[in-house]
């Protein structure tokens, strides 16, 4: 799962810039480009806000259906094959067909990268693992605005909801 590495998050002086996400793409792309090579399914979660969003009081517009900014950076584009959720809130799975996706394919693991590890990470990580799925983060595929942050989110993930988080190379013995 890939979640949220949109122009608007990740390219220099985007309106909801995290300048670590671009520290991450390598790590990302060598990642989706094994699993996909497996034959893992690469799903894409991402922002798609409608202009007049009730987001937008909390928060700059960002990633607005039909924008640049609302599509997946370059380096790390949709292959034939892959598949895009577009979601609303924070949780990928809130309304979306997501689970409905993984479940129809027998999926009971999924393996969760992208930005911001406290926030869309954070509460997409949390539903999966409430609704029964394994749930893995490589902490070297996911980022924040702050270290802080990043790192809390880790913690309270891997205690809290007791999900796995490794490393990029043990994420890649996983494929
Ligand atoms: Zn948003």
């Amino acid at each position: 799962m890939v979640i949220d590495m949109l122009n608007d998050f990740i390219e220099e002086g985007a309106v909801l810039e995290v300048p670590k996400g671009r520290e991450i793409i390598p790590n990302i792309k060598l990642l989706v480009d094994k699993a996909r090579d497996k034959g893992a399914l690469i799903v894409y979660v991402c922002d798609s806000h409608d202009p007049n969003d009730p987001e937008f009081l909390k928060w700059p517009p960002h990633a607005v259906d039909g924008t640049s900014g609302a599509e997946v950076v370059d380096q790390l584009k949709p292959q034939k094959g892959d598949v895009m959720v577009k979601k609303l809130k924070y949780d990928g799975f809130l309304g979306t067909t997501l689970d409905l996706i993984l479940r129809s394919r027998k999926i009971d693991t999924v393996v969760i990268t992208g930005v911001l590890t406290n926030i869309c990470v954070l509460y997409t990580a949390s539903t999966a693992s409430m609704l029964g799925y394994n749930v893995i983060i490589p902490r070297d595929c996911v980022a924040s605005t702050s270290d802080e942050e990043h790192e809390w989110a880790l913690h309270h993930m891997g205690d809290v909801l007791g999900i796995k988080i490794v490393s990029l190379r043990e994420a890649l013995g996983l494929f």
